[in-house]
């Protein structure tokens, strides 16, 4: 990091910041990638875990010290030298001893304590949390055609709510993403979860099996993101249209810097020219608008997730309260009614379930007066 931050006033291509702590300037991904590449040794980026010996005699040479030292450090930081019980005694080792002196025994056996005292234990959420954890640390893939190739970038990337709800004005939950150079800002877009994809519009008390029919994404597939003056607009369907025209007409006629277009399935992530930790804009369904900041573009590593299948990985999901169903307060609601006699209030929410059994007969014909309106709500991905 030391080179790379000297040479950087010459080097477009090496980060620098723009504003401390907060953002770099624009700069290349894929030559940001080259500069490192041409700095590193092909061993710094090998995924190949070193032999013990080779590892053994580059620590000596890069510490300076001989063969007969090197050894004596190994016996004495050994594991099995780490010990608070006699050496003929086979402790159990999920017990901290009362008496234990280490700091990090002493704050493992605090954890432990406040464990005890909590009357739940993990809800599904932590577990959840826990399981994104696994897949995401070290995992290898189960063929080599799905192995990550070294040298890659990886790239975090934050995707923030949009600020469309009064609670979301002070903190702003978001999902993490972990993402390759190769990757298309298409495969980004198919990555993000938002619930104004799955918004049904109409009333379909008639035909209520009819309503997986008008979901918002299987219509409206234009979505654009905006990185660094460039429109990246979808294209891939025939339906797309290029939304990002409005836009760009409005900024010319008012003699703002030109903005250019360009198709997000065409362009990787590693073709990008951008700032890290600048918020860019993502857009879809005509006006859900979500800030997306990229975190970090660093290579891969042996320990990541080197299972290409995997990605996009996401690492951090926030969670959201659910609206549950008002006759068994037990499922996600997903119809809400109106005018409707069966009803306890005035609009009302059940759960698919609950919905038919209340206002349709067997067969599946409509009981009442009511009208009825699908609801996604904003959990239903947690
Ligand atoms: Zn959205
Ligand atoms: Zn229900």
């Amino acid at each position: 990091m030391a080179a790379a931050e000297l040479s950087s006033e010459a080097n477009s291509d090496i980060p620098d910041y723009e504003y401390t702590d907060v953002n770099t300037k624009p700069f290349h991904i894929e030559a940001f990638r080259n500069e490192w590449l041409k700095r590193l040794k092909p061993s710094d980026v090998s995924f190949r875990e070193q032999d013990e010996d080779t590892f053994d005699a580059d620590f000596a040479r890069e510490m300076r010290v001989d063969p007969e030292t090197m050894a004596e450090l190994k016996s004495v930081c050994s594991l099995d030298s780490l010990r608070c019980h006699p050496p003929d005694q086979q402790p159990d080792d999920t017990i901290v001893p009362e008496d234990a002196t280490l700091n990090t025994l002493m704050q493992r056996k605090e954890r432990q304590d406040y464990k005890a005292t909590l009357k739940t234990g993990k809800n599904r959420h932590t577990l959840y949390a826990d399981e994104l954890e696994r897949i995401t640390v070290g995992r290898k893939p189960k063929t080599m055609t799905d192995l990550i190739a070294e040298g890659e970038i990886i790239l975090t990337i934050n995707v923030y709510y949009p600020a469309v709800f009064e609670k979301f004005r002070s903190v702003r939950p978001h999902m993490t993403l972990r993402m390759t150079g190769t990757h298309s800002l298409a495969e980004l877009k198919d990555a993000i979860c938002c619930v104004s994809d799955l918004q049904v519009c109409g009333e379909f008390s008639n035909t209520p099996d009819m309503a997986p029919d008008f979901i918002s994404k299987d219509h409206f597939k234009s979505a654009f993101f905006f990185f660094e003056g460039v429109f990246y607009n979808d294209m891939r369907f025939p339906e797309c249209q290029d939304i990002s025209t409005t836009t760009i007409e409005w900024a010319k006629a008012r003699n703002f810097p030109p903005y250019s277009q360009a198709k997000m399935e065409d362009t990787r992530f590693a073709d990008l020219k951008v700032k890290v930790g600048f918020p860019y804009l993502y857009c879809h369904q005509g006006d859900c608008e979500h800030l997306v900041i990229i975190t970090d573009v660093r290579l891969a590593h042996m320990n990541d997730c080197l299972d290409k299948k995997l990605y996009p990985l996401l690492t951090h999901k926030h969670r959201l309260i659910t609206q549950k169903c008002a006759v068994c307060h037990v499922f996600i609601g997903r119809w809400f009614t109106t005018n409707d006699q069966f009803a306890p209030s005035d609009p009302c929410l059940y759960c698919d379930k609950c919905f038919r059994m209340l206002h349709y007969d067997a067969q599946g014909n409509k009981l009442g007066d009511f009208l009825a309106y699908p609801y996604v709500d904003r959990g239903a991905f947690n």
